[in-house]
């Protein structure tokens, strides 16, 4: 496989096998379009279980057995969420809450959505958009929503989580 300087992976597997054990692999798949490739998995936990963040993946550039460098530069890690969506509900006035049940004023607890769900949600929610009249609701990207928020001061802690997410993503 592309991107697989070394065979170690596949050799311990072969030598585990008559232990009934197979090594954990993370599959990666470069957002540059580059060949999708595999690494010796290293296990990652969220550190506050009730936050929604987490946890990021954690790729390794060297092989743990032989010591090689999988890559010269490091790519990309693999993302393992897709870009989160919020809906706003115009007719509420509020976001949409998570599983689309009820609405929510806090953008703290609104829903998150994928981009098809909340895009599909917020086209055809109550008839979808018309021309010349407010849009029912609306697909937002969460980062976006997060940001225009943070310009009234009032969401300093999301600021401070997205701060993580993106620590958190380059690992
Ligand atoms: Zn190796």
């Amino acid at each position: 496989m592309a991107n697989q300087p070394c065979t170690c992976v596949a050799d311990f597997n072969m030598k585990l096998r008559e232990h009934n054990t197979l090594i954990v692999e993370t599959i990666g798949i470069p957002r540059d379009g580059s060949p999708t490739f595999t690494r010796p998995t290293i296990r990652t936990q969220k550190i506050e279980s009730r936050k929604r963040l987490g946890p990021a993946i954690a790729m390794p550039t060297f092989c743990p057995f032989c010591g090689n460098a999988y890559e010269a530069q490091p790519s990309q890690p693999a993302i393992a969420e897709a870009p989160q969506y919020l809906i706003w509900s115009n007719e509420h006035r509020c976001w949409w809450a998570p599983n689309q049940r009820g609405y929510t004023q806090s953008i703290d607890r609104a829903g998150r959505y994928t981009r098809d769900e909340a895009i599909g949600i917020a086209g055809t929610a109550r008839g979808g958009w018309e021309v010349a009249s407010n849009p029912s609701e609306i697909a937002i990207p969460e980062a976006d929503a997060i940001d225009q928020a943070g310009h009234c001061g009032r969401l300093q802690a999301y600021a401070d989580r997205l701060a993580a997410r993106q620590e958190g993503g380059a690992a």
